[in-house]
């Protein structure tokens, strides 16, 4: 019955389920942090080594944690994972709610588990952290790859804002390739500026479309199909094929108007039912000759390198601003200026200049 009506809906975006993180209940985590307050850092950075699935979800639930005590003791573990962490591929994946993203998952998951990977599983969805139920879900949408020993799935952290939750998801793929994860996926919505946050961490970026009737270009953002390294076109299965064949000319042809990618790879279109299983070795293929070229070309080392860069300068930016918004003089001076706005007393640049003063202090 459940398969019928997923069927039927096989044309449309449908809603996907919003329901409650169960992890980031704050009752278990509170249990969570206190456990983890009688390891020492030795002992999880040996654990997390070991592949210690326990110690692992316990290191991420103290990177998620806003606890200052918390965080130095994350911070703590993270840099002694980090020699041990690099050693994977990362790939980000996107869509919108509705599109097949978590029965996608579930199945290129198990394909690369089949093939004797370790794959951990990520998200990145700052709506949970606003309404409390996030538009991914969490772990039970993907039943057979949450009973897989070689497969580790972890929600969305809730953090306040995407760049912290994005942080800390950067902080955790560490974690997780220290674990001995070789192959992580970061899954994201894609609505927001959440693909941007994603594709700033991962190696390879896939974009899952559906087809419509002709109208595939329309109401994509450009600066996605710029960012996509493949455009698998879901739900290509019963009379539905053919408009997944139509889209798949169609962004095609599209994507050979842009210019050749730095990688110097050409980003490529396939289809696929997640649903049936069926295109998802053509997509591990894919991936896997995308991973070939960009290691022998040393791109796939470049850019690692430059998200490094990124992230040590986003980190700067974000704690600068924190810090100054968070002075006492900074809060009182702009609610002053506030009023002298709205009264046209002054204008935001020279208001601007003037509180700026302040981080001197
Ligand atoms: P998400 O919100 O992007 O994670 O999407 P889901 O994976 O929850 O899928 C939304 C709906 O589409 C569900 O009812 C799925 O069963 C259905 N679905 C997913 N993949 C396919 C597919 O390849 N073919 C068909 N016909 N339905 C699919």
């Amino acid at each position: 019955m459940a398969k019928k009506k997923s069927l039927e809906s096989a044309l449309h975006e449908v809603e996907g389920i919003k329901q409650p993180t169960t992890t980031n209940d704050s009752s278990i985590k509170k249990i969570i942090l206190q456990r983890s307050k009688q390891s020492s850092e030795k002992e999880f950075v040996e654990k997390i080594l070991e592949g210690d699935i326990s110690y692992l979800s316990r290191a991420i639930t103290l990177v998620e944690s806003n606890n200052p005590t918390h965080q130095k003791k994350a911070t703590t573990i993270i840099e002694q994972c980090l020699p041990y962490a690099n050693n994977s591929i990362r790939i980000g994946i996107t869509g919108v709610p509705g599109v097949g993203k978590s029965t996608f998952i579930e199945v290129f998951g198990k394909h690369f588990t089949s093939k004797g990977k370790k794959v951990a599983v990520l998200a990145i969805d700052p709506s949970s952290s606003i309404n409390k139920g996030s538009i991914l879900g969490d772990k039970t949408r993907m039943e057979e790859l949450v009973k897989d020993q070689n497969a580790y799935i972890r929600p969305s952290p809730s953090g306040e804002s995407l760049g912290g939750v994005a942080q800390k998801t950067r902080e955790t793929i560490i974690l997780c390739e220290a674990a001995g994860f070789n192959t992580i996926f970061i899954e994201t919505v894609g609505v927001g500026q959440s693909e941007t946050a994603v594709h700033s961490m991962v190696d390879f970026f896939l974009l899952l479309k559906l087809a419509g009737a002709g109208d595939e270009l329309q109401g994509i953002k450009r600066g996605i199909i710029e960012m996509a390294d493949a455009i698998v076109i879901n739900k290509a299965d019963k009379e539905n094929i053919k408009n997944a064949k139509l889209a798949k000319l169609e962004f095609s042809k599209a994507l050979h108007l842009y210019p050749l990618k730095e990688s110097g790879w050409q980003p490529k279109v396939t289809t696929c039912s997640a649903f049936y299983n069926e295109g998802i070795e053509n997509i591990y293929t894919i991936i896997n000759d995308y991973f070939n070229l960009t290691k022998t070309n040393g791109y796939f080392e470049q850019k690692r390198n430059e998200q490094n860069k990124y992230w040590l300068l986003e980190t700067i930016n974000q704690q600068l601003t924190a810090n100054f918004y968070n002075k006492k003089e900074v809060k009182d001076s702009l609610k002053k200026y506030f009023e002298d706005i709205k009264n046209l007393k002054t204008t935001p640049f020279k208001a601007a200049k003037e509180i700026l003063k302040l981080s001197k202090k």
